[in-house]
């Protein structure tokens, strides 16, 4: 890429939360292999990404490829509407094998907010064509699940700048984040508010939505198996739907091939996305039970009033096959556990360096929450020199790497960070 592709960059393109009038700058990346990505200028960089939790299996994989080259000499791309075809019905049927044996019924959408949007829509079409008037959503504080306006209502009033849409987001109801950690001694009083919400307005709520254990984007926070146990208890108490949305979490991020797993439960509505295709594209899908799909295509409008027009793209179900076909071969299972091992050997300790306020690990994931903010400009461009992809948002510096890494790459990510602990200038207040 010439400097002139970078200005146009700069002067044109917007770039996730980055404004366009003071842009941060942006590294150029002309390709990715395994764990590295390739800059223009030929640094190689380890990424302890994973593409924002998606590339799980590395880059460039041979049978990712594969399958894309295959699917893209039958077709590409074929509307879903009176058409089917085999890679959906491949993918989904993987799906429905692989997640919790009451999911069934499968909507392929075309990315993360987009499953959310249909799993909500699917608990008020599922209340209205009950006959129940039930139209508001339960959820937690610190909660993330997409940009997009219905997810968004859902999402973290204050990290989302609710405030900005006042007025135009439909109000819900937000219980306090879950306080007591993924490995505390369990306390029933983590859920008590929770439950008095759902005690007080049971007969109006349509659903509640969570990110199950991992709270991600919102603040990188694990919470105990037990508060999702409550809430399922609570959800069948009162007949409320419970929307799971493993977007992040899914095929084996946090050491369990879905997160509801480490509570032993299992949600009436699915959301997973990112690592479906092994990051190859963008690809999402929302699975349910057959009673809640009986009972939308039972109401007054027939049928689920959503189709987007790549609904069921075959490049991307096709990938998304072999992503999970690669990942039910099982070798995830000892390689997550090993990058577990090592972030809490290398991570955890950090915890009592001066700039450090937490560190925690779970699965695949490893989080320092810092005490200052940090200079995100800065730090950046400290770890691009070290030879290391990693991207902090606020006070959180995290690493939640492809499946693949080795243990002397996975070193240089964690070494990389300790190394940034010792630089006050790269923290905003320091
Ligand atoms: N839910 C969760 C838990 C997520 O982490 C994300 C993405 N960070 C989304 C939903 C939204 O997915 P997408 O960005 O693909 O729309």
């Amino acid at each position: 890429m010439t400097s002139d592709d970078l200005a146009f960059d700069r002067d044109h393109i917007w770039h996730p939360y980055t404004s366009m009038s003071e842009p941060l700058p942006c590294y150029p990346v002309v390709g990715a292999q395994g764990v590295y990505l390739e800059l223009a200028d030929g640094r190689q960089l380890v990424d302890g990404m994973s593409s924002w939790w998606a590339a799980i299996h590395g880059y460039n994989h041979p049978r990712l490829n594969q399958a894309l080259q295959q699917q893209m000499a039958q077709m590409s791309h074929v509307m879903f509407g009176g058409i089917t075809h085999p890679a959906a019905v491949a993918l989904c049927r993987r799906l429905v094998a692989m997640t919790p044996a009451p999911l069934e019924c499968v909507f392929l959408a075309d990315s993360g907010s987009v499953a959310v949007e249909v799993a909500m829509k699917m608990a008020l079409q599922y209340w209205q064509a009950r006959g129940e008037k039930r139209q508001r959503f339960l959820t937690l504080r610190r909660g993330y699940h997409g940009d997009t306006f219905s997810a968004m209502s859902v999402c973290d009033p204050e990290n989302s700048m609710h405030s900005l849409w006042q007025g135009y987001l439909p109000t819900h109801l937000f219980a306090p984040a879950p306080q007591c950690r993924f490995d505390d001694a369990w306390d029933e009083q983590d859920i008590a508010d929770f439950a008095q919400q759902i005690d007080d307005h049971a007969d109006s709520i349509a659903a509640v939505i969570l990110e199950p254990i991992v709270q991600g984007a919102g603040g990188m926070r694990f919470y105990h198996p037990r508060y999702l146990q409550a809430v399922r208890a609570l959800c069948d108490r009162h007949q409320i739907l419970l929307i799971a949305d493993e977007i992040a979490t899914g095929f084996g991020r946090t050491g369990k091939l879905f997160a509801c797993e480490h509570a032993g439960i299992a949600p009436d509505i699915l959301c997973v996305g990112k690592a479906l295709t092994g990051g190859t594209m963008t690809l999402s899908a929302t699975l349910t039970t057959r009673e809640v799909a009986n009972t939308i295509s039972n109401g007054a409008a027939g049928c689920f009033m959503h189709g987007p027009t790549f609904m069921g793209n075959p490049l991307a179900c096709a990938v998304a096959d072999a992503s999970l076909a690669l990942l039910q071969e099982g070798g995830w299972q000892t390689q997550v556990a090993n990058i577990e091992q090592q972030l809490r050997a290398t991570l955890l300790p950090l915890a009592a360096h001066p700039q450090v306020a937490d560190a925690r690990v779970l699965g695949a994931i490893g989080v320092i929450e810092s005490r200052h903010p940090v200079n995100l400009a800065a730090i950046q461009r400290f770890f691009v020199e070290r030879g290391v992809w990693i991207r902090p948002f606020g006070k959180l510096i995290y690493v939640m790497p492809p499946y693949v890494m080795t243990p002397a790459q996975l070193e240089q990510l964690t070494q990389a960070i300790h190394a940034a602990l010792d630089r006050p200038a790269l923290f905003s207040d320091a």
